[in-house]
């Protein structure tokens, strides 16, 4: 049993249809996928159609922009209904920010000499409900400034790189009752990934259990070290909540170390989620 719970699709800013990830995902043996696209579950019907040939069991998700102090923070929903009207709307104001936002990062590109048209952008966003910065990445490595997305972030487009410009994203309290008001299951993802990340403290993460209603923690995921995988173990044990694994797929080759299957949720952790997304939808 191989569950994979966070991927990306070309509905935001993965490079795989949802048919060819259900199929790659087929091929790498996995049981199990959760296709989360960022704020938005446009992808999920063609990702179920194609799912339920393949005989892969598909849980419906998303991944939400949040904040907390200033920090961003991913909140995954598993099930749940994206079209409950609060969530809905939610997911449309953060969908907005993220549009307002590629003009001025175009902007500010070309202050640093890095001149690119909006349309160029747009082009690798074609089929996206969500545009964000790798759909700017591709544009700077079709132009021959940087050799791919990983070098594109590391020299302009990190959160504490020039050519980075905020966006909206939803308070994490206020994310977390959006999703479990929809019906869905909450879970913080990376929690703990380096690369400029934020890690959320134990003692933030343990009250937004106890306070607010987290589900859960992704555990193993390709950011975390061995012993911050463990650590996340421990302490959703001790919280009493779940601990999932993912790889966080965008597509072949774009990422090393996140190709899919690249890490998993455990089987008694997976039958937990399957449980409760279940008894969030039927009560
Ligand atoms: P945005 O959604 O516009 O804030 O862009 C952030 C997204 O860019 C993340 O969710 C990742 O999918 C992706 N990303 C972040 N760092 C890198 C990197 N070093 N290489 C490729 N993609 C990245
Ligand atoms: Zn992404
Ligand atoms: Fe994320
Ligand atoms: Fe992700």
């Amino acid at each position: 049993m191989r569950a994979d719970l966070h991927t990306h699709t070309v509905f935001s800013d993965g490079l795989d249809t949802p048919e060819r990830l259900v199929e790659r995902a087929v091929a790498a043996g996995l049981d199990a996928l959760a296709v989360t696209d960022h704020d938005t579950a446009d992808g999920l019907p063609r990702a179920r159609a194609a799912a339920s040939g393949a005989g892969l069991d598909l849980i419906d998700g998303l991944e939400l922009s949040a904040r907390l102090e200033g920090h961003s923070v991913h909140l995954l929903m598993y099930g749940g209904d994206a079209e409950e009207p609060a969530l809905a709307a939610e997911l449309g104001a953060i969908r907005r920010g993220r549009d307002e936002r590629i003009p001025a990062m175009i902007d500010r590109l070309g202050q640093l000499g890095l001149p690119l048209d909006l349309e160029e952008v747009a082009a690798f966003a074609d089929d996206a409900s969500s545009i964000g910065r790798p759909h700017v990445a591709d544009a700077l490595v079709a132009r021959g400034y940087v050799a791919d997305r990983s070098e594109a972030f590391a020299r302009w487009l990190a959160d504490d790189k020039p050519g980075f410009v905020d966006r909206y994203a939803t308070p994490l309290v206020d994310a977390i009752a959006l999703v479990r008001a929809a019906g869905g299951v909450a879970v913080v993802a990376h929690a703990w990934s380096r690369g400029g990340r934020h890690r959320l403290p134990e003692r933030v993460l343990a009250e937004l259990v106890a306070e607010h209603g987290l589900d859960g923690v992704e555990a193993d995921h390709p950011d975390h070290l061995p012993a911050e995988r463990a650590a996340l173990h421990a302490l959703a044990a001790r919280l009493g909540v779940l601990a999932t694994g993912s790889s966080d797929y965008h597509g072949a080759g774009k990422k090393a170390g996140y190709h899919l299957g690249a890490c998993t949720t455990a089987p008694e952790q997976y039958a937990r989620l399957r449980a409760l997304v279940a008894a969030r939808r039927d009560g």
